[in-house]
Formats: structure tokens, C-alpha cells, sequence
């Protein structure tokens, strides 16, 4: 099952799009104006693919607060 979320674009501010795999754990955050993509597994915190135009990809590994304390919450279970 997927849950789908609108959000706000981390890069660029527009509306964005986040998916939730629940069998998988995935979650894939993407924005169709600035083409800004994240795959995380968020279990375990590990970005999978990450892209943002315009961003130092150093940038990228700080991991977004919003599924940081998901993967806390879920581990305190
Ligand atoms: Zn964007």
C-alpha cells in the first residue's frame, strides 16, 4: 500500500509530492517544478538516491527532520 502526501518541496518550496511504501519502508520524496528527488529507506535513515538541482550534494546527506523522527518513533515501538 501507498500513501501519498503533499509537502513542501525542501529545495525549492513548491508543492511536492512524498510517497510511502508500506512493505518496503520507502520513502520517495519528488518535486515536479525543480525536479528534486530523495529515496529513503526510513528505518534505517539510509538515503538510496538522492538529486536536487542547484544543491551541493554534500548537502543532500543531512537527513530531512520530518522522517529523522519518524525512524526514531519507530524504533522506541
Ligand atoms: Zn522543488
Amino acid at each position: 500500500m501507498n500513501i501519498k502526501q503533499k509537502i513542501y518541496c525542501p529545495n525549492c518550496g513548491r508543492t511536492a509530492e512524498k510517497h510511502q511504501c508500506s512493505e518496503t519502508s520507502i520513502i520517495r520524496t519528488s518535486c515536479p517544478e525543480c525536479d528534486y528527488l530523495l529515496v529513503q529507506d526510513f528505518q534505517t535513515g539510509r538515503v538510496i538516491e538522492a538529486y536536487a538541482p542547484g544543491i551541493n550534494f554534500a548537502g543532500i546527506n543531512f537527513t530531512p527532520a520530518e522522517i529523522e523522527m519518524r525512524a526514531v518513533a519507530h524504533k522506541q515501538h
